[in-house]
This record gives structure tokens, sequence and C-alpha cells, in this order.
């Protein structure tokens, strides 16, 4: 059984508690305009330039057999990705490391064996693996196998989810991981559907169901100017997680446009869009109002 990977973070300080290993499954039935991890988003394996590191030396076109490759008048290299076949011969044939294919196939075992190299670490900073993406329920047999081994090795497990699976996938492997990092973007569904291209109605209904489950929730809110700062966007999600005894903080995370050159380097600017950082004041004005509504908040992952 093998996953689809696109990364894997040692070091990692924002993604549940200590240090940890980020493994980030790629693939996301989500589409949100502002993702800061554009390259996870697609079930597949993608071409990257990154013109930054490129030499202009033409060596990756001339190792291209299908004539996806090729430079413009500046000697940027351009890629008609429809014909690329992501065979990899670029990639072997670039000495700058310009050029790179985005997702691997990894085994259960692969992954574990890297989790065990950080263990260390997890157990003197009390961190421990954090699946996130993409989305790790979209590849469920692989989530939960994985969860089962790290758990079996005695290795905390987070899961970093939109929630947006069948509820019987989400509380199986939610019921596994020591603790789930919910993100909760827009609820109203309509809004929801424009900005991520799905309703939230699956997500919220999931987020009620984990109170049976009893596994603590960080709610992890991405804080998008004229996406979802309005007053009444905070007011329904604070009504909302109120009823939730499970909910243990709420982490605000203001957008930033670090995706922006990522969704540029896949050719994909036109699936998203840039928006404007929001000012401190605002940051601080959304954390002082789940404060006061009795949230204990944290801003940042
Ligand atoms: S991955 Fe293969 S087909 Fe795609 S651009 Fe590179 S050499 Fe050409
Ligand atoms: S081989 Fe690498 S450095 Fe040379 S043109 Fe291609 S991407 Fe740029």
């Amino acid at each position: 059984m093998k996953a689809l990977i696109f990364d894997l973070k040692r070091y990692a300080v924002h993604d549940g508690p200590g240090i940890r290993l980020n493994v980030f499954f790629k693939g996301c039935p989500l589409h949100c305009l502002w993702c800061h991890n554009p390259e996870g988003v697609a079930f597949e394996p993608e071409l990257m330039l990154m013109p930054h590191r490129c030499a202009r030396c033409g060596d990756c076109l001339r190792a291209c057999r299908y004539g996806v490759l090729s430079q413009d008048q500046e000697g940027q290299v351009q890629a008609d990705r429809t014909r690329c076949t992501l065979c990899g011969d670029c990639v072997e044939a670039c000495q700058r490391e310009a050029i790179a294919l985005v997702g691997r196939e990894m085994t259960v075992d692969e992954i574990v064996t890297e989790a065990e190299k950080e263990r260390v670490f997890f157990e003197q900073s009390g961190g421990g693996v954090t699946l996130t993406g993409g989305e790790p329920l979209a590849q469920p047999a692989l989530a939960e196998a994985l969860i089962d081994s790290l758990k079996q090795r005695g290795i905390q497990v987070a899961l970093d989810t939109s929630g947006y699976a069948s509820r019987e996938v989400f509380l199986r492997l939610a019921g596994k991981a020591d603790l789930i990092l919910f993100d909760l973007k827009i609820m109203d569904e309509k809004k929801h559907q424009h900005y991520t291209g799905v309703s939230n109605r699956p997500i919220l209904e999931n987020l009620k169901a984990l109170e049976a489950a009893g596994r603590p929730v960080w709610v992890r809110f991405p804080l998008i100017p004229g996406v979802n700062d309005d007053d009444q966007n905070l007011e329904a999600m604070a009504t909302f997680l109120s009823d939730l005894k499970v909910v243990r903080q709420l982490s605000v995370l203001p957008y930033h446009k670090g995706g922006v050159e990522k969704f540029q380097r896949l050719g994909r600017q036109a699936e998203f869009a840039v928006f404007e950082p929001p000012s401190p004041e605002k940051v601080d004005q959304v954390i002082a109002f789940f404060k006061k509504k009795g949230f204990q908040v944290k801003r940042g992952g």
C-alpha cells in the first residue's frame, strides 16, 4: 500500500505540540482560492519550475523527448504540461535543481522509518508525527495504516484535516489520532462553496460528531481579509464552537502570500487568487473577539 506524499518536513513546530515530523499527503477535495500549499491540491505528481535557480542552459529541453519544454526570449523555461508524461528525465538533466516532480509514492514502512529517525526529538519535546496535506483523509487506507503503525511504536499522532470526508472515515481515523487539528474556514455555506469549491455541511457535521469520540481538537482558522473576517462569520463561528467541549484551542492563522510563488511555479496561477494579508491590528481584534467569547486562542499554528 502506498500514498502519494509531496513533502516530509522535519523539526516542524507549528502543527501540534513539540517538535514534529509533518507528512504532507498530496491531493485535496477542497480547492481554497488562498491555498498556501497548492502543490498539495492535485491528486497526481506535478512538474514544478523554479526560475530563481535556473541557469538557462537548456539541458532540460534537450533531455525531454516529448517537446514539453521551451525557452522564451529571455531564456526562461516554459512547460506545456498537457504533454508531460512525468518521466523525470528533465529533473535528472538539471544540475541546478531548478525543475522538480512534486509528489512521490511512499509506503507506511518508508514513512515510519523516517519518523523513527526523529524519535529522540519527539520524546524530548512531547512531539510526534502530523498527518497533513493536502488532505490525509482523501487517502484513508494509507493514513489509517500509518496512524496504526506509529501508535504501535508509541509515537504520538496529530491529524490535520479540513474535515471533508465521509462520516465513517472521519470518525474512524480521528478516533485513532491523539489530537485533531481541524481547519474551519467559512460558516456561510454559499460562501464556503464559492471560495473552496465544496459545501461546508459535511465539515460542520463531522466536527460536531467528534464530541462523541472525545479526542481533543485544535481548531485552525485561516484569517483572510474580505473572505471570512466579517462580524457575521466570526459570530457564527464562535456560536458554533462554543457548544463543542472537545475544542481545546483556537488558532488564528493570518493569511500570507507564501502560496503565490508556488502556484506560479506549478503553472496554475489561473486557479488561485491573491489576497492582502490582514493588518496586525485586525489579527489582534479577531484574537480579542474569540478570547472574550471564552476560547483559548493562539496566534499562528
Ligand atoms: S518530466 Fe519528462 S515529459 Fe515532463 S517535461 Fe520533464 S522530460 Fe519532459
Ligand atoms: S536544465 Fe535546469 S538550469 Fe538548465 S535551463 Fe533547464 S531548468 Fe534551467
